[in-house]
């Protein structure tokens, strides 16, 4: 039914394997039999609209116990107000921000701790730059097994802390950035019989797939002509591609949207081997920008996503803390959305792509934001204008109103 598949050398593994990477060093993905997936549009709309709608393509066996949230069935809205200001024809915000711990990691986790409990283990752990370590924690937590996550220290935004403390996580913090920290991780899940869930883990992409599920879902099976997103590790935007194929060979669509990834100008090795028509990208040492999901200098699911990029015909842009910042702010002030700063950079990237011409104002496009606003709050105190304050005299209080 279901079996891993390195995507370099074709190697197959059972999916009963702890493995996380093909003998030849190459990535692996999950390889489902789709000829023995028997889905109607109709069948699948008349169950409740989370994650586990489409279980049919989600990897698990029939009697597994499966950790859920409820997470998924996130809303789509139609972004009118932007598609103005920007000048596109029809623009959707896909708000992943709505998941149970607040980002579309949940969809991930809920497949990959259901994976951990079916392979036995007892302790799970990944690196992070937040919110991989914020969904692990609590599904873990529901799953009753142990989580360690390794996070860079003093680089982590504040909401996303505080998750993984709250859930009960074992939370260690880093002398080094993500990159540095993700090596470690690997090397103790080795060591130490620690199932590893960071987007190398391919059932935790089988979750995330479930993006292009449901965009397709709420767009009647009408599917955009653009999905763009933020990218970091390079996982969602691989897992959220698989899932439009796969809607493709059953035959529940009949086109699929061009993939578009949007990186920090300070954190972007996938644009620049984009835009120099490489397939590999160069690493870069010292990541820096406001958006701390995606600081993120060596992704280690860059082939996946470059490949997801070539073959949908999409491209990948970069852009300023700045215009991250001006796109937090247009989705909080006309379509009332609040998102991290990473989340800010697809409509960020969406602008800028409009205004030279790379994407056409004709065109259907969903933006995905991928993270709450609350989970960092800092980032919003520090860049917007703060709160007045006065005494509580009507006369002081008019003199503001009025100015
Ligand atoms: C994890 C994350 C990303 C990046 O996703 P990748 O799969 O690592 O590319 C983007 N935005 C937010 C809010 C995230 O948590
Ligand atoms: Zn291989």
């Amino acid at each position: 039914m279901f079996e891993l598949r390195c995507i370099e050398c074709d190697a197959k593994y059972s999916s009963s394997e702890i493995i996380y990477r093909c003998h030849c060093g190459g990535l692996l993905e999950v390889n489902l039999d789709l000829d023995l997936i028997e889905v109607t549009r109709e069948k699948l709309r008349r169950r409740r609209f989370n994650l586990w709608r489409y279980r049919e393509f989600m990897p698990v066996s029939k009697h597994a116990k499966i950790i859920s949230l409820e997470e998924g069935g996130t809303p789509l809205y139609k972004a009118d107000r932007i598609s103005e200001r920007i000048g596109i024809k029809e623009l959707y915000v896909k708000n992943e921000g709505a998941n149970p711990t607040g980002s579309f990691k949940d969809r991930g986790m809920t497949m990959g701790v259901t994976k951990a409990l079916e392979l036995g283990v007892n302790a799970v752990g990944c690196a992070s730059t937040g919110n991989t370590s914020a969904s692990l924690a609590a599904y873990s937590a529901k799953a009753g097994i142990k989580c360690y996550v390794l996070l860079p220290s003093g680089k982590i935004a504040m909401g996303k802390l505080a998750q993984a403390i709250l859930h009960g996580a074992k939370v260690i913090g880093i002398r080094g950035n993500f990159d540095i920290a993700f090596k470690l991780i690997q090397q103790a899940s080795r060591a130490f019989n620690i199932y590893l869930l960071n987007s190398i883990n391919p059932w935790r992409l089988e979750g995330q797939k479930s993006e292009a599920y449901e965009i397709i879902d709420q767009l009647d099976f009408e599917p955009p002509d653009r999905v763009i997103l933020p990218v970091g590790n390079c996982g969602n935007i691989s897992a959220i591609w698989k899932g439009f194929k796969e809607f493709y060979e059953t035959e529940l669509i009949d086109e699929m949207p061009q993939m578009t990834g949007i990186q920090a100008e300070g954190a972007s090795p996938v644009v620049t081997a984009v835009k120099s028509g490489k397939d590999k990208i160069e690493p870069i040492e010292n990541p820096e920008t406001i958006a701390t999901a995606i600081r993120i200098g060596a992704p280690v699911n860059a082939s996946k996503a470059l490949k997801a990029i070539k073959e949908s015909s999409g491209t990948a842009e970069a852009v300023s803390d700045e215009e991250i910042i001006d796109a937090q702010k247009l989705l909080a002030r006309t379509i009332g959305v609040g998102v991290e700063p990473a989340s800010a950079s697809s409509i960020a990237g969406l602008k800028k792509l409009v205004e030279s011409g790379e994407i056409d104002k004709s065109e259907r496009v969903v933006c995905i934001t991928t993270g709450n606003a609350l989970k960092d709050p800092e980032a919003i105190l520090s860049h917007y204008k703060k709160p007045v304050e006065i005494e509580p005299s009507i006369e002081e209080l008019e003199r503001i109103i009025r100015r």
